[in-house]
């Protein structure tokens, strides 16, 4: 039986997810919009794109529900960029909607309006290999995490943390699904079964 993994898709890239992620072996991975749709996944994703609209959609629509229900069951959710913002617990400077699953503060739009987007080669703690290329476009970082909460951190770049692991929850501030790397996808897919 292949993992389901469900990609978010009411706004952003969860196209790039989907096809990615479908290139790892053992993975089906499908656009998901209904309550539904996510209820029936192992593992979900939620893309980037933009933050505040992602969570008015979700909102609207209630898909917090099943959403939160996956969490509770232990089954794996991955937020990129925007997805980051929307599984946080604190946003600074704002109240927008999110899910506030993750005992971490971000901050939007963060390294700067001047620099829209840069790559960075990124050493990622639990992967092997060498460093991942991490692209971040109007990227957030994470401000603050809870360590007693079990937040651990898995990548930085300039001192600032991009990458975050609490129990079943990661969150990335930059693309994997823009790279040719996979190494990102498989990390969370193998999250399903630890
Ligand atoms: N800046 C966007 C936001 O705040 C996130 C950007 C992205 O997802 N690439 O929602």
């Amino acid at each position: 039986m292949p993992k389901i993994v469900g990609v978010l898709a009411v706004q952003g890239d969860f196209k790039e997810h989907i096809e990615t992620l479908n290139e790892i072996e053992g993975v089906e991975a499908r656009a998901v919009k209904t309550r539904a749709q996510i209820a029936a996944c192992d593992a979900l994703v939620i893309p980037g794109g933009e933050s505040t609209t992602i969570g008015k959609l979700m909102e609207r629509f209630e898909l917090d529900l099943p959403v939160r229900e996956m969490h509770e069951q232990g089954k794996p959710i991955w937020g990129t960029c925007a997805g980051m913002i929307i599984l946080a617990k604190e946003i600074v400077e704002s109240d927008q909607w999110r899910l506030g699953l993750m005992d971490i503060t971000v901050e939007r739009n963060a390294f700067g309006r001047q620099v829209d987007s840069f790559e960075a080669d990124l050493p990622v703690a639990g992967i092997d290999g060498g460093p991942v290329r991490a692209v971040f476009i109007r990227a957030p970082y994470v401000r603050e995490v809870c360590e007693e909460c079990g937040v651990e951190v898995l990548a930085q770049v300039e001192g600032r943390i991009v990458l975050c692991r609490q129990g079943k929850l990661l969150a990335g501030a930059f693309h994997p699904e823009l790279t040719d790397d996979r190494r990102v996808q498989e990390m969370f897919v193998a999250m399903i079964d630890d």
